[in-house]
């Protein structure tokens, strides 16, 4: 089964490969959708897993956000959106908890998709954002 991902978060899916090693076999991601700022699932959500079955997960990303400081929106950089999704997939393990052994795993996760991230050749979320603001 392939996973759908939304078009402005489809240079995650070899992340989402990655990321795969670290879960259990039998489980699988069958959507990744993007969620701009402003949505209706609330301003305070960066990101969320939901699953019926503990078997298939749709993981929500926020791709935006809104400073407190100021009113502009701003897109969240690649390092920010990999560690939202490090920690959802964290969740494919314990869905309920933020326990100790899910902050571990979300480290784990995270770790591997910045040496990924860095083989790539990104340079810093400054170079990135720059561009887009
Ligand atoms: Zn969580």
């Amino acid at each position: 089964m392939k996973t759908i991902i939304s078009r402005k978060l489809k240079w995650m899916k070899p992340y989402l490969e990655l990321g795969m090693g670290f879960i259990p076999e039998g489980k699988k991601v069958t959507r990744i959708t993007a969620w701009t700022f402003g949505g209706r699932y609330g301003k305070k959500e960066i990101a969320a897993i939901l699953t019926n079955d503990e078997k298939f997960y749709r993981i929500y990303i926020h791709t935006q956000y809104h400073p407190r400081t100021s009113k502009a929106v701003l897109n969240y950089s690649k390092i920010d959106l990999l560690q939202h999704l490090a920690h959802e997939m964290a969740h494919m393990i314990e869905i309920e908890a933020h326990t100790p052994d899910h902050s571990k795993l979300e480290a784990r996760i995270h770790a591997a998709f910045m040496s990924e991230l860095k083989r790539e050749g990104y340079i810093s979320e400054e170079d990135e954002l720059e561009f887009k603001k």
